[in-house]
């Protein structure tokens, strides 16, 4: 294909340039400023050192806490530093809980401690704690359909395995116990849950999370077990014998109280009210740093506008970096922000959020109307030399960006790799020292394509058909 264009004079070429260049939504001269952004993020962008700062700095920043706070003030503190046009935060409301302690033993028929976790927003244990007979159940459909005198009385264990995957599929299916699994077991009069951990590790932490608390009327306690010791619990039930187990947990829930949406701005040169979102959450779980969830995601979108802020001059529209408040107990940053701009919807041009921890971008999903999936292949000509390939167009938009795409705003998606994301997601052990420099590097050069090229380009991507 290309011996013979070598051959024909460059009149002809600089003509058949401009014929292509009209036939394609992204002019050649963006595509080139965003093969400059790659480059230069590929050469010295450091995602890295925000990361670093927001572990370090601040550290544990669960929705409504004084970590939370601390994460808010350093979010508007560093984009302030960074070159953003306008930094500023809109407030949102959410539930607060207190950890306290929770301790878990098996005290028959063979005693000794278990490594367990209170699931987000779980009540305590009468004071002294309980101690009952443990059932186990394969996974949440099992429990839906045991009688309420198999439960009764008991601590139920749900003990699901999660699937390993690059792609992460295997955290959907698993994690209905977590969601669900406390509500069913108290509407069958079950005393607590005890979950196998939703995670792919053999480590001996607990995976914390959100449970659905909405409108359950007699709540019970809710613990995550390591995956070791669910494995315990299975060969101690293998024995025959009843497996009694003791709990001892102080959570208390609190009075609502305020969180924020942290919003840093690169203000667009001609449309300045037409805005890209690009967004990862500032809120973390308590037990770890939150380095992979979501500290990478916060530090490669700040970074991403970091480079664009540092171009001669503004893309045509608005690049907005949303660190949404308060993902973790149920996207309530997102939902809140959804909510409070429905009016400027239609200028949202589209959406993508950085969630998934720290591995290098491999696919790249979008949600376009049909007819613009040509922007889609030209990025992907930059795209592909990172090592990303072309994905499907069901992508969400990550989870608070999928509050924006049940609106019908278009997505992008570039999908990290997950292979060992659940190793770590929501325990002690999601901190820094999983946080592979380079690996950042490449996020950023996908992401800067990505945001510069949507911030930029002529035409406009349209809105999605949403299923409802
Ligand atoms: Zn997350």
């Amino acid at each position: 294909m290309l011996r013979p264009l070598l051959t024909l004079t460059g009149g002809l070429l600089a003509a058949l340039a401009v014929v292509s260049a009209q036939a394609k939504p992204l002019s050649q001269e963006d595509i080139s400023v965003a093969e400059v952004l790659r480059d230069r993020a590929l050469e010295s962008s450091d995602a890295y050192s925000i990361v670093e700062s927001l572990t370090v700095e601040v550290g544990p920043r669960r929705a409504g806490t004084e970590g939370d706070r601390r994460a808010v003030a350093w979010a508007l503190q560093k984009m302030k530093t960074l070159g953003f046009d306008r930094v500023y935060t809109e407030q949102i409301d959410v539930k607060r809980w207190h950890r306290g302690h929770a301790h878990a033993e098996v005290v028959a028929p063979f005693p000794q401690p278990l490594v367990v976790s209170s699931l987000g927003y779980s009540v305590p244990t009468p004071e002294g704690g309980l101690t009952a007979e443990i059932v186990e159940f394969a996974d949440v459909e099992a429990l839906t359909k045991a009688p309420a005198k198999k439960v009764k009385g008991k601590i139920v264990f749900i003990n699901r395995r999660m699937e390993r995957a690059r792609t992460g599929e295997g955290y959907g299916p698993a994690v209905q116990g977590r969601s669900k699994g406390m509500r069913i077991a108290a509407e069958k009069g079950a005393v607590a849950l005890l979950l196998r951990s939703v995670g792919t590790d053999s480590d001996r932490f607990a995976h914390t999370g959100m449970m659905s608390i909405e409108g359950v009327e007699n709540p019970v306690p809710a613990l995550a077990l390591s995956a070791p010791d669910a494995n315990l619990l299975e060969a101690m039930l293998k024995r025959g014998k009843p497996v009694e187990v003791k709990l001892d947990v102080d959570n208390e829930l609190l009075a609502d109280g305020p969180s924020f949406n942290v919003i840093g701005e690169i203000t667009g040169r001609e449309k300045p009210e037409e805005v890209m979102i690009i967004g990862a959450h500032l809120d973390s779980w308590d037990e770890g740093t939150g380095a992979l969830d979501d500290g990478a995601g916060v530090a490669i979108v700040l970074e991403t506008a970091r480079l664009i802020a540092e171009l001669p001059s503004r893309p045509r529209r608005t690049l907005r970096v949303v660190l949404f408040g308060a993902e973790e107990i149920g996207l309530v940053g997102a939902k809140q922000y959804v909510e409070a701009h429905r009016s400027e919807l239609d200028n949202i041009i589209a959406v993508s959020e950085s969630d998934f921890g720290a591995g290098k971008v491999w696919r790249f999903d979008t949600r376009l109307p049909e007819n613009k999936f040509d922007i889609a292949d030209q990025m992907m000509q930059l795209l592909a030399p990172l090592g990303i390939e072309r994905g499907n167009n069901n992508s969400h938009g990550g989870p608070d960006g999928s509050v924006f795409v049940a609106q019908g705003v278009p997505a992008f998606g570039l999908y990290q790799d997950g292979t060992d994301y659940f190793d770590f997601h929501h325990t002690p052990n999601d901190t820094l020292d999983k946080v592979d420099p380079e690996n950042l590097k490449q996020n950023v050069a996908a992401w800067v394509v990505m945001s510069f090229l949507v911030a930029e380009m002529e035409g406009d991507l349209g809105r999605v058909p949403t299923e409802h």
